[in-house]
């Protein structure tokens, strides 16, 4: 078989590829289609270096040569730049250097001093760097991506990249001549090396797109377990979480607590000054929250003007303590707008985990009574849940830090 067999047949099948990307990449949002467009402009560049070496045999060899060699580094480059755009970090010019020297490199060697061996060391090194740093970008820059179709991609590259490296020591090893020739099918790796190289632009560009829907499905799970107005998790990622830790509870016997929160008086806050201004204080609130909060608790918006906090504690005093420096926290805080300096204080129900407990809702449910007791109560204080039942009546499960106050 001639290497311009295999040449011919694989620019065919990368330019097939780069036309379904091209088609798929319409439905794409537009944050992933500059990355989408440059894996396209790559694979083609690719596609018309392969197609140079199948059908360049009759141009003046120098020619021939920067002509298949200049779009592959180039070609290279975009796949580098691509995997840059999809993790949002902006491609450098400077970036283009390596690919600018082996063309240059393949012209000089070609032209002024013909020499196969630094051609294939000046091209290979080029290429082992482009890949190196697609590499490097795909496993410390892809910001917590923990696809499949990444990991495939970097195994894509890998396989390049060790390929190009053994195949330069291998025809220095061979000793092969200075108007040696990768096109003809003198040599076995002549053959081996077009399909190799051929399995980053054709399975590459499959693995690239199935990152593209993977980031698409990750990116719709956040919009969907996210509240829109304070970023905090919803209803459906609280009741997900909540699940979880009740479950992680009762198999490890650790401690874990559930506070409600509700803002006093809200509906007056919206009546008085405005709901745009109400979702402003909601804003807030949802921020302190977060600020007086350990990193290991989750914080929900569960409502309208209800916050609802997952906290990991092995003490309920601890659960209480944590909950009444939120309450202080936003006692304290200044929500003002125009000359008007609004008050805005919550109250809080906050129920413990108990063996008893069959579901998490057991516990939701208790911390919301006691959130009822304390708007009973007079509102701004936070109070705990009782335990049902225990010698006949209920008891508070420690004591009420809001009395004190
Ligand atoms: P209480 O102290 O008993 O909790 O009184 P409240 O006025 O806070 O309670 P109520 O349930 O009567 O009113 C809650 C209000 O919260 C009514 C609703 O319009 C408002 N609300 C719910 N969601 C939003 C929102 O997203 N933005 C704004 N601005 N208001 C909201
Ligand atoms: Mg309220
Ligand atoms: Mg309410």
């Amino acid at each position: 078989m001639e290497a311009g067999t295999v040449f011919t047949t694989i620019s065919l099948i990368m330019i097939a590829n780069a036309c379904v990307l091209s088609v798929v990449s319409r439905d794409l949002p537009h944050t992933l289609r500059p990355a989408a467009r440059s894996w396209q402009i790559g694979t083609v560049l690719i596609a018309g270096g392969c197609a140079v070496f199948a059908f360049g045999s009759s141009w003046p060899r120098p020619a021939m040569l920067v002509g298949a060699n200049g779009p592959m580094a180039l070609g290279l480059t975009v796949y580098y730049a691509a995997i840059q755009q999809f993790y949002n970090i902006r491609p450098k010019a400077w970036q283009f250097i390596p690919a600018v020297i082996a063309t240059l490199g393949v012209l000089w060697f070609s032209l002024v001093t013909p020499s196969f061996q630094t051609r294939v060391v000046i091209v290979s090194i080029v290429w082992v760097w482009l890949m190196g740093a697609s590499i490097w970008t795909l496993l410390f820059k892809s910001a917590g991506d923990t696809s499949l179709s990444r990991k495939i991609l970097i195994g894509l590259i890998g396989v390049g990249l060790v390929f190009s490296s053994a195949r330069v020591i291998a025809y220095l090893l061979m000793g092969v001549s200075s108007n040696f020739a990768v096109e003809s099918g003198a040599n076995w790796l002549n053959i081996l090396s077009p399909m190799v190289l051929t399995v980053l632009p054709v399975v590459g560009t499959t693995a690239f797109l199935l990152m593209c829907s993977d980031n698409l499905r990750r990116r719709l799970e956040v919009v969907a377990s996210t509240d829109y107005l304070t970023s905090l998790p919803n209803r459906r990622m609280l009741a997900r979480a909540g699940e979880k830790r009740f479950r992680d509870a009762k198999v490890r016997h650790s401690g874990f607590a559930v506070a409600v929160i509700d803002i006093d008086n809200f509906k007056t806050v919206n009546d008085t000054h405005g709901h745009d201004v109400g979702d402003q204080v909601l804003v807030t609130v949802a921020s302190l929250l977060r600020e007086h909060s350990r990193k290991e608790d989750m914080v929900a918006r569960s409502g309208g003007e209800e916050f609802t906090v997952l906290l990991n504690v092995e003490h309920h005093t601890t659960a209480v303590e944590a909950i009444e420096r939120m309450r202080l926290a936003v006692e304290q805080a200044r929500f003002v707008t125009g000359a008007v300096r609004i008050r805005v204080t919550i109250s809080a129900g906050v129920a413990a985990y108990l063996p008893t407990d069959n579901t998490f809702e057991e516990i939701f449910r208790r911390a919301d009574q006691a959130l009822y007791s304390a708007k009973a109560a007079g509102r701004n204080r936070v109070e705990n849940a009782t335990v049902p039942h225990i010698g006949g009546q209920s008891i508070p499960m420690a004591p009420n830090l809001a009395d004190a106050k």
